[in-house]
Formats: C-alpha cells, structure tokens, sequence
C-alpha cells in the first residue's frame, strides 16, 4: 500500500515537473533556436532590423520617426494596444511613414509574472486591437522577453509569429549588448529577478553601448529599442543616440536596414539557396 502511494505521488511529481519545465522552457528553448538563425541571416546578409516596443508615446514616438525619416531607415514598432487606443493618430503616422506594426500585448503583463489565463487573454486582446484597425499582425513580442507555452501556443493559432531580439540597446537603464540569452542569463533573471541596473549618470556614457555597436557593425541582428515611457528620463535620449550611433557605424559596414517583414523574407530566399 505505502508502495502504491509513494508511486502515485513520485508520477504526481514527474507530471508537475514536466508540465511546468514545458510552460517555462519551452519558449525559451524556441528563442535560443530563433535567435541563432536570425544571427545568421543576419551575418551573411548584412542585415540589421531596428524595433522600438512599448509605444505609442506622445512625445517620444514621433522624435523617433523624425529621426528614421532623417535616417531613411524603415523599422518595426511592437505596440501596446491600450496605448493604441488612446493614440491612433501616432499609429496611423507609423504606418503613413512606411514602417511595420506588430503586437507587444494589450496591457504589458509579464506573463511570468500574471496566471496563464491573463497572459494569453493579454496577448489575444493585443492582437484584436490592432486587427480591428484592420493591421494584418505578423509579429508578436513577449513583454520583457517572457513567454510561456500558452502565449506560444496562442501565437501559433491566431497565426502571428513570436520574436525576441538578438542585441538589447539597454535604453531602459539595463545593461546592453548582446542577448542571446545564455543559461546565464535565464538564471540571472530567474534567480536574482532581472538584468543589470545602470545607475543613471552613466546611463548616456558613449562608452555603455560600444559593446553592442561593435557587435552589430560585425554581426548585424535584430536590436531592442523602447519609445514609451521610461525609469530614466535621460533613457529617451539614450534611445535617440543609440540609434544614430548603430546606423552610422553599421552603414560605413555597408550593413543595410530592414523591417521584420523584409527580414522574413531574406531568411526564406536564404533557405531557398540551401544551408
Ligand atoms: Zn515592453
């Protein structure tokens, strides 16, 4: 009998652990994997994607634009649909001004964070906001970069595609660089509860992004970049220079800019000619 019991509760016990490996891993597994065929598209095409999430902002969204326009670089703008309700005009300049529009959730719920529920209903209102405006939605990102088997699943079945980010600009006051999110960098986050902080006089210190400029002018890849609201004023600057400095520096590379969309369709004629 007590042999009965300790099975049941060792098959219990394996089934949780599993179910919840698969809710957590799962995702970040299906990241690792994205990110080294982004990192290689981009390598071999001299590819560079810019994307700004969190937005729209008033105030900050159209220095942004102004600045692409200035630029004449196409980006992706992963937006937050309550923000979208209150600023369809900033929405309609993004898609006037010929960049790509995707999905970063309705409210910006963590979904590690909230049940399973609120972050699929989250994801699924995000997406049903911008469709109502009649935005054909390829593209979703996770807030924070945190996705379950839900969100994944849910992805999948509205036909939207989740993405990360190969290089994060650090324009919220977090550490930059590179991103690939190593083990380390899942156990940093697990155990300790986030990234780096970057106290905020050091935050606009040229030499806090050097790391990520040098990558991106060898690498090229997908860069994270923020035009909504941020812990540090100073970070909307940040943002503004950093995206100067990347488009500079990786020009004299002869990298070129492109949306996501453009992206997409480098990896398919990239898997056309073969490995
Ligand atoms: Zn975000």
């Amino acid at each position: 009998m007590i042999d009965s019991d300790l099975m049941l509760l060792c098959f219990i016990f394996v089934i949780v652990g599993l179910t919840v490996g698969a809710w957590f891993g799962l995702p970040v597994i299906v990241r690792s994997v994205q990110n080294r065929r982004i990192e290689r598209i981009c390598r071999e095409r001299k590819l560079i994607a810019l994307t700004f999430d969190d937005g729209p902002c008033p105030g900050m969204t159209e220095k942004v634009l102004d600045l692409l326009d200035e630029l004449q670089i196409k980006a992706t703008f992963f937006v937050i649909g309550n923000l979208v309700r209150e600023n369809d005009p900033l929405l309609d300049r993004i898609q006037r001004d010929g960049h790509h529009v995707a999905s970063h959730t309705q409210h910006h719920l963590d979904c590690w964070k909230v049940g399973p529920i609120r972050g699929v209903r989250d994801f699924l209102e995000g997406v049903r906001t911008l469709r109502d405006r009649e935005l054909a939605i390829q593209w979703f990102r996770p807030p924070k970069g945190n996705a379950t088997l839900g969100t994944l699943l849910s992805c999948w079945l509205r036909g939207c595609k989740m993405i990360w980010w190969t290089h994060d600009s650090g324009d919220t006051g977090f550490g930059s660089g590179k991103s690939a999110m190593g083990l380390s960098e899942i156990v940093r986050k697990v155990i300790f509860g986030g990234r780096r902080v970057i106290p905020e006089d050091d935050v606009r210190r040229p030499e806090m992004r050097e790391d990520l400029l040098c990558s991106l002018e060898v690498m090229g890849g997908v860069v994270l970049l923020h035009d909504g609201e941020r812990r540090h004023e100073s970070c909307k600057e940040l943002t503004l220079e950093c995206t100067r400095d990347i488009v500079n520096r990786a020009r004299r590379n002869d990298f070129q800019f492109v949306t996501l969309k453009e992206l997409k369709q480098g990896e398919e004629r990239l898997s056309m000619n073969g490995p």
